[in-house]
């Protein structure tokens, strides 16, 4: 697989060095420059889901993965179902919270952790990564316990919810929790200082998880294929699939699909007021905004850092712009849609019921909807049941976590602080 720097397109990568390295020249993305399409889609379809999954994956990957280290790999990454469940006639959402920390992001976050521990050849790797919420349980889950890998999170101290906060703290091992006294900003800025210090990096094997890391992307294609396998055959005619997007991953990773061949007919962006992608479409202008804070908090993002792959799938011809429409959503109709759901004997938290609102509005009588749910109601459980006027029970892996000890320790926002507390936590492991 050859992945282009879509900044700078002298700069050709394989998977590894992409993997690896996340970013490459002038914070340029990695991307192949071209997705050929899966010929024989009913066989594919027909697959199991496993099986499926390798043919997806090794034709994206191609020989950078031999077949049985993708195969391992594919064995410790899909361990809990994509599940579409019915909501109306022919309205579907696509359950992506059944893995360890309840959201989505648990498949991109093992896919890569998984990716990065076959390539380690046994040098040691610390992964730093900041945190508002949900990318640090993913990434701490996908990678606990993984050999000659150490993980170092940073989270902005007393800004997150308690339960939010002991989905990452109460594992231990190889991963480290750092509570920084300042906002997400200051943490941000230490990662970004850490990866500024080249001997520092090299000496303990600095990598970041960040979302625009290509590997989390490949993953996610996936489970689009899953959701259409489980439509009736009579509905798979004219699909629209509704993504609520922030960073714009997930999104990218659902056209990916249909370039592979996936007959879904179109797409519908939904944000929340962090509208610059539905705002984009509609006038052609990129204005981003300052970011507002909404309930749907984890799509609080005003300048969405994979837009240029889904902008150079566009450009390169290879997805064409009409099947994709934006929607922008605000509270006030978050809200509503959630009791809409409810009233539709289906429980939903605020991120779902954006994109069910996209979907609701704009699907035709003869084609079938399908809207992501990106994370479970209980992981948003003061909102949902101040919402809904409900008492959301939490599910195990959530309430097993509530009764464990935070083992975080508080840090000022210093770099060298850090960079000592890294160290020593190098010569632990
Ligand atoms: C991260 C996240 C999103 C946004 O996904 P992107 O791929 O960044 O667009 C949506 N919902 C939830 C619950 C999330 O955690």
């Amino acid at each position: 697989m050859e992945l282009y720097n879509l900044k700078d397109d002298s700069q050709i990568v394989n998977f590894e060095t992409a993997v690896r390295t996340g970013l490459g020249n002038k914070q340029g993305l990695f991307f192949p420059q071209k997705f050929s399409p899966i010929e024989d889609q009913a066989t594919l379809l027909n697959l199991e889901t496993k099986e499926r999954n390798k043919v997806i994956l090794s034709k994206i990957i191609g020989k950078d993965l031999s077949s049985s280290t993708l195969e391992k790999i594919i064995d410790a990454t899909f361990r809990f179902p994509a599940k579409l469940a019915q909501v109306t006639n022919n309205e579907y959402c696509l359950e992506l919270f059944h893995g360890p920390t309840l959201a989505f992001k648990d498949f991109g976050a093992n896919f890569m952790a998984n990716c990065l521990q076959s390539f380690s050849n046994d040098q040691p790797i610390t992964i730093l990564t900041a945190t508002s919420g949900d990318t640090g349980a993913a990434v701490a889950h996908a990678f606990h316990r993984l050999p000659n890998i150490r993980v170092v999170i940073l989270f902005p101290h007393g800004k997150i919810s308690e339960l939010q906060q002991k989905m990452f703290t109460t594992l231990g091992d190889n991963i480290h929790t750092v509570a920084i006294e300042g906002d997400f900003d200051a943490c941000q800025a230490l990662v970004k200082q850490s990866f500024d210090d080249l001997a520092f990096v090299k000496n303990v094997g600095l990598n970041s998880a960040n979302s625009i890391n290509i590997s989390r992307l490949l993953a996610q294609v996936c489970y689009y294929f899953d959701a259409f396998v489980q439509l009736p055959e009579e509905q798979r005619k004219k699909v629209v699939v509704c993504v609520p997007s922030g960073n714009f991953g997930n999104l990218c990773a659902g056209i990916i699909a249909k370039t592979l061949g996936l007959p879904i007919k179109r797409f519908i962006a939904a944000t929340n007021l962090n509208d610059t992608v539905p705002r984009f479409l509609a006038s052609g202008e990129w204005t981003p905004k300052q970011t507002i804070a909404t309930i749907s908090n984890a799509m609080d993002v005003s300048n969405p850092n994979n837009w240029p792959r889904i902008q150079y799938l566009i450009d390169s011809g290879q997805f064409d712009s009409r099947n994709l429409t934006g929607c922008a959503v605000d509270e006030r109709q978050t809200e509503k849609s959630m009791h809409l759901l409810q009233a539709a004997d289906y429980l939903s938290e605020p991120h779902a019921a954006v994109a069910y609102h996209g979907l609701h509005q704009s699907l035709k009588p003869d084609e079938t909807g399908i809207f992501l749910g990106t994370a479970h109601p209980a992981k948003f459980k003061s909102t949902v049941d101040q919402v809904l006027d409900i008492d959301i029970k939490l599910p195990e892996p959530l309430a097993k976590c509530a009764q464990l000890t935070d083992l975080s320790v508080k840090m000022p926002a210093d770099f060298e602080r850090l960079k000592d507390y890294i160290l020593e936590a190098c010569e632990e492991s």
